[in-house]
């Protein structure tokens, strides 16, 4: 029982958004405007009966990059399709306000929607929204908003089916949450009591979301805390509000034993990562894929659900320039449990440019990641390989180069990049590839089962230094 929970529990830590195999690619361009650039994506989802769309668009002033579930029942899907159109429409529209002055400065809006996929049971699922837009300046808007589906009935669970939404329950609820923002260590400096009173007054749970073994309440940055607490969600174990519950759900989410050991919620903080429970069976064939200079819109998500398949791990040295620009799939990389490295902001020679330079290049990166996953890179990798002592006394992780380059940037040939591979391989090799090129991913599609084949395992890059340095 103990072993189900845990299961769930990293089944729902890791979010498991874009996994699957694309089926279907579509590339179009208007030949009469070549500042218009748009894709679109359906790609099959780890989970039966759910498919994930992408729409990406480029244009001189914006960006725009949309996921979304996609169901087999319209009902579900009208709703949702609703939903993503009332969002990107909002941000379309502030962008044609604000169109003269992006143009006159020469900015790029952005703007990011994509979703997380909690499990409840079979056929029955939380969809978390969120959104993200920057239009003018820094400060964007982020907001979220929760669904929760029934597959098998085509329809949505409210909340009110879930919970009993009476005076008493507005008072546990309060007390709940109060009680968690005034001893969490990440929020009591900047939570609101007089925000979460007005809120527990008025709110109907519509931010309210289960998954396997607990309700979460989503709270909209601002709602009930300083901005810069973000977006506080809390997770509250089931067991903990089974009075609240209404029979239905009680009965249905089977949770009938209040002794029960079941305590481990699915809501560790994001990105904290599980132990790599198959550590030992694999210890001797360990080798680290690495792939530089991207994130990459659709070859790194593509690398990513190559990497589930195989249940395989990697390291991604990114770019600062392209984080910047691809916050969501950053994210997306760091949730599904892959190192994040650090590859200096714009690719420069760090050998040939000065100290403030060279500290500008690493810095800048690890404090937008912070910004974004809340830590910065656990390794570095220079540019062209190049470094030296001095460098290296600008860095405070491990630089970390390779010892098999499949040269896939200048092959672009998946059989010669698998070759390179194959003749080099042995326990502990570091391979360096770039998510940037669609030949790189048409390579991992061999590289991961040649892999699996020979018994090797792909692990984050760390720790395939920590089994070198063990070793010595
Ligand atoms: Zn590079």
């Amino acid at each position: 029982m103990k072993a189900i929970h845990k299961i769930y529990g990293m089944l729902a830590v890791l979010v498991f958004v874009l996994i699957g195999l694309i089926i279907g690619s579509v590339m179009s361009e208007k030949p009469t405007n070549h500042e218009l650039q748009a894709t679109e994506d359906v790609a099959q989802s780890y989970y039966p009966g759910i498919q994930i769309a992408t729409e990406v668009e480029e244009k001189t002033h914006y960006h725009s990059a949309v996921h979304y579930p996609v169901f087999k029942g319209d009902q579900l899907n009208e709703t949702m399709t609703a939903f993503v159109e009332r969002e990107k429409g909002r941000y379309l529209e502030e962008v044609a306000d604000n169109e003269a002055l992006l143009a006159e400065r020469g900015w790029q809006a952005s703007f990011y929607l994509t979703f997380d996929i909690h499990p409840v049971e079979d056929k029955l699922y939380s969809i978390v929204f969120s959104t993200e837009s920057y239009v003018m300046g820094a400060n964007g808007r982020q907001t979220s908003k929760v669904f929760m589906v029934d597959l098998a009935n085509d329809n949505f669970v409210t909340a009110d089916d879930v919970i009993q939404v009476n005076e008493k329950t507005r008072d546990v609820v309060y007390t709940i949450l109060k009680n968690y923002f005034d001893t969490s260590t990440d929020y009591k400096d900047m939570f609101f009591d007089d925000l979460l009173q007005e809120w527990i007054e008025s709110t109907d749970f519509t931010n309210l979301y289960l998954s396997a073994n607990a309700i979460t309440f989503k709270f909209n940055k601002y709602e009930v805390t300083a901005g810069a607490a973000g977006s506080p969600e809390v997770a509250i174990p089931l067991k903990d509000v089974r009075t609240l519950l209404t029979e239905e759900w009680l009965t249905r989410l089977k949770i009938d034993d209040p002794t029960e050991e079941n305590a481990e919620t699915d809501d560790a903080p994001v990105g904290e990562k599980e132990e790599d429970d198959q550590q030992t069976s694999v210890h001797n064939k360990k080798v680290a894929l690495t792939f530089d200079d991207g994130p990459h819109p659709e070859n790194t998500l593509k690398a990513l659900q190559l990497l589930a398949k195989y249940d395989m791990k990697a390291t991604f040295f990114m770019l600062g320039s392209r984080i910047d620009f691809y916050p969501d799939l950053v994210q997306e990389v760091f949730n599904q449990g892959h190192e994040i490295g650090n590859h200096t902001w714009n690719h420069k020679q760090l050998t040939k440019i000065s100290d403030a330079d060279i500290k500008e290049e690493i810095d800048s990166v690890n404090q937008r990641l912070e910004g974004i996953i809340g830590e910065s890179a656990t390794v570095f990798r220079p540019p062209y390989g190049a470094t030296n002592n001095h460098v290296e006394s600008f860095l405070t992780v491990p630089s970390v180069l390779w010892t098999i380059d499949t040269l896939d940037w200048k092959t672009k040939d998946k059989e010669a990049i698998l070759a390179e591979v194959k003749e080099n391989l042995k326990p502990g090799a570091i391979i360096l590839m770039h998510d940037i090129h669609a030949t790189t991913i048409d390579a991992l599609e061999l590289v991961l089962p040649y892999l699996e084949e020979q018994g090797y395992q792909s692990v984050e890059v760390s720790k395939v230094l920590e089994m070198k340095q063990g070793s010595l």
